[in-house]
C-alpha cells in the first residue's frame, strides 16, 4: 500500500488536530501542516514526497483558491482536496475551477473523506 504523505493546510488548530489524528490512525498517513495558503505553496515546493493536499479554503495571508492555483501550476499531478465552509455552496464550484480535484464541506464527514482519499491515491 502506498503510504499517504499528506499536507493539511488548515489555519484552525482544533480542525487540524482532529484531521491529523484521524488520518494517522485510519490511513497510517504521514502529515505535514501549513497554516495558510502561502505556507502550503512553499511546503509543496520543498517537499516532493507529499502526495496529497487537503486545502482549507478560508485561510489568512493567501486563501485556498489562490494557493491551489499556484500549486497546480507547479505540480499539476499533485491532488488537492478542498475543504469548503459549511453553507457556502458557491465555494465547491470555485474550488473545482481553481483546480481542486475534489472537495469536502465542513463539518467533514470522515468516511466520505477517506473514500475520496483512497480513490485519488488508488489505495484499496
Ligand atoms: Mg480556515
Amino acid at each position: 500500500m502506498k503510504k499517504p504523505i499528506i499536507l493539511i493546510a488548515e489555519d484552525e488548530d482544533s480542525n487540524y488536530t482532529v484531521l491529523k489524528m484521524l488520518l494517522e490512525k485510519k490511513l497510517s498517513a504521514e502529515i505535514f501542516r501549513a497554516r495558510n495558503g502561502l505556507e502550503a505553496v512553499e511546503i509543496t515546493r520543498t517537499n516532493e514526497r507529499i502526495n496529497l493536499v487537503l486545502m482549507d479554503i478560508k485561510m489568512p495571508v493567501m486563501d485556498g483558491f489562490e494557493a491551489t492555483g499556484i500549486i497546480k501550476t507547479e505540480r499539476k499531478e499533485l491532488p488537492v482536496i478542498a475543504i469548503t465552509a459549511y453553507g457556502l455552496s458557491g465555494d465547491e464550484h470555485k474550488a473545482l475551477s481553481a483546480g481542486c480535484d475534489d472537495y469536502v464541506s465542513k463539518p467533514i464527514q470522515t468516511n466520505a473523506l477517506f473514500e475520496k482519499i483512497k480513490n485519488i491515491l488508488n489505495i484499496t
